[in-house]
This record gives C-alpha cells, sequence and structure tokens, in this order.
C-alpha cells in the first residue's frame, strides 16, 4: 500500500490554446513536494495529469496503487494554475470524488483551492493547505500517520465539528536550498519529449531559481509565494542543470520564476558559477524592463546563455503602467528591448488590454509601441480580476456572472470596462495582425538592404504581408463600428 499518491489539476488538452502550443511542461511544484515527503520516509509515487485529457484515468492509479492519502498539489510554478480556470476546477473535484470513493484522505493545494477553500471542502477534499506547501503537508500527513493533533499545524483548513478552521498562515520557507532536488524520476520526461519533437520544437525543462515576488502589480494574483521573495543559490541551480543535463540529456531551460535574478548581483553570479562548472546552457526567462537595466545584468544575461526573455510590457501608455502600479516606465520598455536585441537575445511582451480606465488613446500608444519596437514574440490578454488582488476589489462590484475563466482562451471581459468582450476579442486579433505586419516589413526592409541575407523565415512573412495588409485594414474597420456598441 502507497502512502501518498501526489497529482494535481492542470490538463494541457482541456487547455486548447496551451496544447495547440505543443510545449508541455512537468509539474515542477508537485515534484518538489513528492521529493521532500519521499526524502522523509513516506512512499510516494505521481499520477501526473498534464498530458490526459480526462480525470477519470485515476481511478486505474488508486485501485492499483492504494494510496492513504490523495493529494492534488498544483504546480504553483506554472502560472497557468493562478489562473484559477473552471475547467481544471472541474476536473480537480472528479478526481477527489474518485478518490474519496477509495477511502483516500483527500489533501488539495493549489491557488484555487487557496482562493475558493469552501468550494473545495464542499466537494469532498479533507483539507485545504494554503500557500506554499511542502512543510505543511509534511508535518500534516506526519501527524495523520501518528495520530497526533493538527490544531497548531499553519495554513491548514478544514471542517470539524460542521465549523470550518482556518489555521495561522505559515512563513514562505527562507532557505530555499533546503530542498531536495525534484523528484524528477516520477515524471515520464519521454512523453513531453516527443510533445515537443512532434511540435518540431528543442525540448525544453522548467526550473524556478526563485518564489515569489516583491512588486505590487495590482492585478497580478500571488497566491501561492505571496508578496515575499526568496532564492536559491546560483551553485543549487546549477547543480540541479548539471543534473538534468546529465539525466535527460536536455540543454534548453524554461526559467519559470515570476521574476529571474531578482537580488542584486544573482545573475552575475549565476553566470561566473556556469563558468566554474564548465556548464552551457541555453535558456529563456521572465523579467522586468526596469531590472533588465540595471547595471550589467543584460552582459551577464547574454554571456551565460539566455536565449529569450519575455518581459510583463503591458501597455504603452504611462498612465495605464501607473494606474496597474505597474513600477516601470514606457522608455524603459523601448531601452531594454533594444538593449537585448543588440545582444542578440530574444524579446516577447505579455500585453494587457481592458485595464480600467483605459481609453482608445491608450490602446493606439500600445499599438504603436508594438509596431515600433517589434518584439519576437507577443502574448496578448485582457485584464482578468482575480481574488486577493487590489485590482479586483475595485472592481469587485461590477463582477458579472461568471467570476472565472473557463481555459486560458477565454478572454472574457468580467467587468465592465471601456469596451465589451467582442470587442477586445478583435482587437486581439487586429493587434496581431498589424504585429506580423510589423515583423513582415522589417524582414522586407532586412532584405532590400542585404538580398544575400534571405532566409526562408524571411520569405514567408514578407508573403504574409499580403494577407495581413488587407485583413487587418478590415479589422480596423469592423473595430471603429464596435467602439460605439457596449453592453
Ligand atoms: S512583477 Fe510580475 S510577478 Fe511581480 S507583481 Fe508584477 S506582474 Fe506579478
Amino acid at each position: 500500500m502507497l502512502d501518498i499518491l501526489f497529482s494535481h489539476s492542470y490538463y494541457y488538452p482541456l487547455d486548447l490554446k496551451q496544447w495547440k502550443n505543443q510545449t508541455p511542461y512537468p509539474p515542477l511544484g508537485t515534484i518538489y513536494a513528492a521529493s521532500l515527503l519521499r526524502e522523509k520516509g513516506f512512499t510516494v509515487d505521481l499520477f501526473d495529469t498534464n498530458l490526459r485529457d480526462n480525470p477519470y484515468e485515476i481511478e486505474k492509479e488508486i485501485i492499483k496503487k492504494k494510496p492513504k492519502f490523495l493529494v492534488l498539489y498544483d504546480d504553483g510554478f506554472n502560472y497557468l494554475t493562478k489562473m484559477c480556470l473552471t475547467t481544471m476546477r472541474k476536473a480537480a473535484f472528479e478526481m477527489m470524488r474518485i478518490g474519496k470513493s477509495h477511502e483516500c484522505t483527500i489533501i488539495v493545494n493549489s491557488s484555487d483551492a487557496t482562493d475558493h477553500h469552501a468550494k473545495y471542502l464542499f466537494n469532498g477534499a479533507d483539507y485545504i493547505i494554503k500557500g506554499e506547501g511542502e512543510l505543511t503537508l509534511l508535518e500534516l500527513i506526519s501527524a495523520l500517520k501518528n495520530n497526533q493533533p493538527i490544531e497548531k499545524i499553519k495554513s491548514l483548513v478544514y471542517i470539524k465539528d460542521e465549523e470550518t478552521i482556518t489555521n495561522p498562515k505559515r512563513e514562505v520557507l527562507k532557505n530555499l536550498d533546503e530542498l531536495p532536488i525534484p523528484a524528477w524520476d516520477l515524471v515520464d520526461i519521454d512523453s513531453y519529449r516527443k510533445v515537443w519533437n512532434n511540435g518540431g520544437k528543442e525540448f525544453t525543462l522548467n526550473l524556478a531559481t526563485t518564489r515569489g515576488c516583491p512588486f505590487k502589480c495590482n492585478w497580478c494574483a500571488k497566491p501561492i509565494y505571496g508578496n515575499r521573495y526568496n532564492t536559491h543559490s546560483p551553485e543549487y541551480i546549477v547543480k540541479h542543470i548539471q543534473y538534468l543535463q546529465k539525466k535527460y540529456k536536455v540543454e534548453r531551460f524554461w526559467m519559470c520564476d515570476d521574476i529571474f535574478g531578482l537580488t542584486p548581483g544573482w545573475v552575475q553570479d549565476f553566470n561566473l558559477e556556469l563558468k566554474k562548472q564548465n556548464v552551457t546552457l541555453q535558456y529563456y526567462i521572465q523579467s522586468r524592463v526596469d531590472l533588465l537595466l540595471k547595471e550589467d545584468t543584460i552582459d551577464a544575461l547574454a554571456e551565460s546563455g539566455l536565449q529569450e526573455v519575455w518581459v510583463g510590457a503591458e501597455s504603452g501608455s504611462q498612465s495605464i503602467l501607473d494606474a496597474m502600479d505597474k513600477g516601470t516606465k514606457v522608455e524603459e520598455i523601448y531601452n531594454a528591448t533594444t538593449l537585448l536585441k543588440e545582444k542578440n537575445i530574444r524579446v516577447a511582451f505579455f500585453i494587457q488590454f481592458g485595464y480600467l480606465g483605459e481609453t482608445k488613446s491608450d490602446i493606439s500608444k500600445t499599438i504603436k509601441m508594438i509596431k515600433e519596437l517589434v518584439p519576437d514574440d507577443l502574448g496578448i490578454s485582457v485584464s482578468y480580476p482575480l481574488p486577493g488582488t487590489k485590482f479586483y476589489d475595485k472592481v469587485k462590484d461590477d463582477l458579472r456572472f461568471k467570476a472565472n475563466w473557463t481555459d486560458s482562451d477565454d478572454l472574457a471581459m468580467m467587468f465592465k470596462s471601456t469596451y465589451n468582450s467582442k470587442y477586445y476579442k478583435k482587437l486581439h486579433r487586429y493587434v496581431h495582425k498589424e504585429y506580423r505586419k510589423s515583423q513582415g516589413l522589417r524582414f522586407l526592409k532586412t532584405t532590400l538592404k542585404n538580398p544575400s541575407k534571405l532566409s526562408s523565415i524571411a520569405v514567408k512573412r514578407i508573403s504574409y504581408l499580403l494577407y495581413y495588409f488587407p485583413s487587418a485594414y478590415i479589422d480596423a474597420q469592423i473595430l471603429k463600428r464596435m467602439e460605439h456598441i457596449n453592453e
């Protein structure tokens, strides 16, 4: 009989936009917890839902392994789990129901359960762990196995005598290097590799060098690690990279931290440690433009193998960045993008439309910025109020019937913004077309200057102009008409 069957509630095939990318990442947060519990002497296994398309398959696994505890422990490093998508919530409830029918004790740790513990308790969870979960899980399972009291275990929510008990919050883990290397051996790495390779992409694994973010962008939910920020040492991370390179022959990594290398000097020390250990890699990160511009950060990133950085540009309008409490300047977006491109580091933007008070003129400034800077990739979304954020409090009286997106491509406006959902969906397509147009024109200009550098990508991008010019023009006309219609 197994002590703990770990699982989680994200299913790529149920999130079509993500599944189309064919770039799934193993559930890093889940295997961190599994590794710690195993190190402390419990028998553990993993039912990884990422590449599955329904929650029912877990039943066979439960029948076979007979776990005492079914732990749904979401990967808090995967930003998709923070979106609290209803499809994934339903899947979690189904797995809980199945676990319960086989007499498992059900423990859940996720952003959604942290924000909506009552829903999970109502649907059969025995215990909810709020926020960062490893230590609470270890204490809880040790106590339950030894029939000891659980009243003093921090960050735990449960029902006793028909009353919901919420224990005081636990401090986040300060010394992250205390944690063992995640239990990668429980993951079927080849099945991930196959999806990447079938999509024609180089297989990439995910690593986290930090937990949390100290910034206060007022729409950003941080239900797991909060506003505290802690970091692994460069030595731990380089050892982790060496382990993954040796065991799985992987050379490319997605550093899935909210903000990579925030501690002053960390990126430089990481670069030195890589050199000392003779490790080479390619990697990509998320960061902020203001941090990238600090001292020689971009030089150290380029030297250490950074290929691509995603920045939360959000808007080309300073008044919207200020309204979001983003703490960055439009000018910094321009400067960081220029410097990164000079170092041959790809730059990708997250853009957000529909923030409270955003006008037509703010939208035009964002489009202008995208067309002038032509990032290498673009992710567009609309403002999405998540519980626990200042933005949610601002719009909560105006929230419509629907409170969560179904999947990450939903993009429905949950509150009354300047325009309606249909407008923002059309705007999303229009901006992508304008972006592709700018990319095509850049390639055309470079090719005209230097015809010998014509690549197959350039030919493709230039030929697409024949589609994007008329199509973007038509979208612009439709958007003009839609500006006057609001729900
Ligand atoms: S910097 Fe990024 S992770 Fe931090 S609060 Fe802002 S959006 Fe959230």
